[in-house]
């Protein structure tokens, strides 16, 4: 057993091991495991076939450089969507508890409480005040 591990480890050096892509393409076989099992499609089983090879192939890979590159993108392209969908949350959340004006005088976006009726908007950019319904 302790030969195997051995030379198992031996293998490894100077490979890539994994990231967080691979980490993720997992979860994606997994998804795809069950959905193959309820829909029994072909697809889902040629999708988890592909992501098995490419997690095999970064995980085996020499080409350090690269799979960094790819965790990278890959990290970077998640920061982004995250960042995209909270914000959208955000928004939608604060659409229900506040309305958005803009100040007709200059543009400058105001935001008030709802549930107040018609009111003076004070705009505190520019001092302009208008008539707005909450
Ligand atoms: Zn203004």
């Amino acid at each position: 057993m302790r030969g195997l591990k051995d030379g198992f480890r031996r293998f490894m050096v100077g490979r890539y091991g994994t990231d967080e892509l691979n980490r993720s393409l997992s979860v994606l076989i997994l998804v795809f495991v069950v959905l193959h099992l309820l829909v029994r499609s072909k697809v889902f089983f040629w999708l988890e076939v592909i992501c098995l090879v490419l997690v095999y192939v970064r995980m085996f890979s020499r080409d350090t450089g690269k799979r960094f590159r790819e965790n990278q993108a890959y990290l970077h392209y998640r920061f982004c969507v995250g960042e995209w969908t909270g914000r959208s949350r955000r928004r939608l959340k604060e659409h229900r508890t506040y309305k958005i004006f803009r100040c007709p005088h200059c543009r400058q976006k105001l935001r008030i409480p709802r549930g107040h009726g018609k009111i003076q908007v004070h705009c505190r950019s520019c001092g302009h005040d208008f008539m707005g319904r909450s």
